[in-house]
């Protein structure tokens, strides 16, 4: 029966740990770190993610806005907004909340962040930072990723971890992260044309399933006593549930929880921990702004 990592209780003390630090900051005579954070449309998914990490930023005392445009902004006019957000010594950091309206190239918006800013990571300054192991900012979600299995006290080093999903958001950053001699493991990425994916699986020690398919993962996919991270966040339709839907990630998590070693529930294993290192990324915008 694995141990059940759990995302809250650890994101909670990392949540505590920048709280500290952001105490510290601002007795120092600084500003609160600020974080602004771009809001285009009207996706209630999206809206319900940013009041979430509006509200833990000011949890941790990091001051922030929340830009809210109309879906129809023009892609000049918000290229606009982020050059001042650039321009303002008050901002430490900048996230634009993805996905954008189909109008908008969110590539080119993203680019148009200064990478020092970019608390998300997902510039392309920063993606290159973090394969060349240089200082950086690294999206959140590997980031909580692999603070879970640190503070889990999982072994990396020289272990196989598979990570399914090649993602710009969270397979490949997490399989740079992985390779840092800090970590040591050894890594393959998974997609879609992977052959063999339940025997490579087979082979994890730590297994990441980051694909987006409701319950992907079976039994027989995993080593006993492996470390499954379930990053899947997956919407099922059932009438049941008050909200009309559940939540629920790519791994079996009934099945797989009897022969794992550790295993993240989905929600409230890996989902907590993306917004605790975003508040972390946005304590170290606010250092190196100065
Ligand atoms: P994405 O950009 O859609 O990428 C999905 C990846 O999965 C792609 O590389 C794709 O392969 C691969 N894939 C799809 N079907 C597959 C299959 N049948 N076999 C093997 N590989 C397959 O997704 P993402 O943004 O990385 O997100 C993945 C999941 O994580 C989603 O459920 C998302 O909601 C969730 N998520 C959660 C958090 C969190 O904080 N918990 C954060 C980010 C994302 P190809 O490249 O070949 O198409």
């Amino acid at each position: 029966m694995a141990t059940i990592i759990d995302g809250k209780a650890i994101a909670a003390e990392v949540r505590s740990e920048v709280r500290e630090d952001v105490a510290k900051w601002t007795a120092d005579g600084h500003a609160p770190p600020y974080l602004a954070v771009i809001l285009v449309g009207d996706n209630p998914a999206s809206a319900s993610y940013v009041r979430g990490k509006i509200k833990a930023s000011q949890d941790a005392g990091i001051a922030g806005d929340t830009l809210k445009f109309d879906a129809s902004i023009s892609e000049k006019a918000l290229l606009s907004v982020i050059q001042d957000l650039n321009d303002s010594p008050h901002v430490s950091g900048i996230l634009v909340q993805l996905p954008l309206p189909g109008h908008l190239d969110s590539s080119r918006i993203i680019a148009a962040l200064n990478p020092d800013k970019d608390v998300d990571g997902l510039h392309t300054v920063n993606a290159g930072r973090l394969v060349t192991d240089s200082q950086g900012f690294v999206p959140c979600t590997p980031a909580g990723i692999v603070e879970l299995l640190r503070r889990s006290n999982i072994p990396t080093e020289g272990q196989h971890a598979v990570i399914l999903g090649r993602s710009h958001l969270v397979g490949r950053p997490l399989a740079s992260l992985l390779l840092r001699k800090q970590y040591n493991a050894t890594v393959t990425v998974c997609h879609s044309r992977t052959k063999n994916l339940p025997e490579v699986c087979r082979t994890a020690d730590i297994l990441v399933a980051a694909i987006g398919r409701t319950h992907f993962v079976s039994a027989d996919m995993i080593k006993p006593g492996a470390a499954i991270i379930d990053v899947g966040i997956n919407r099922v339709e059932d009438p049941k549930h008050k909200r009309g839907y559940y939540l629920t990630g790519d791994v079996d998590y009934n099945a797989a929880k009897e022969l794992a070693g550790y295993i993240t529930p989905v929600p409230g294993g890996v989902g907590p921990m993306t917004i605790a290192m975003l508040l972390k990324n946005t304590m170290t915008a606010a250092k190196l702004l100065g």
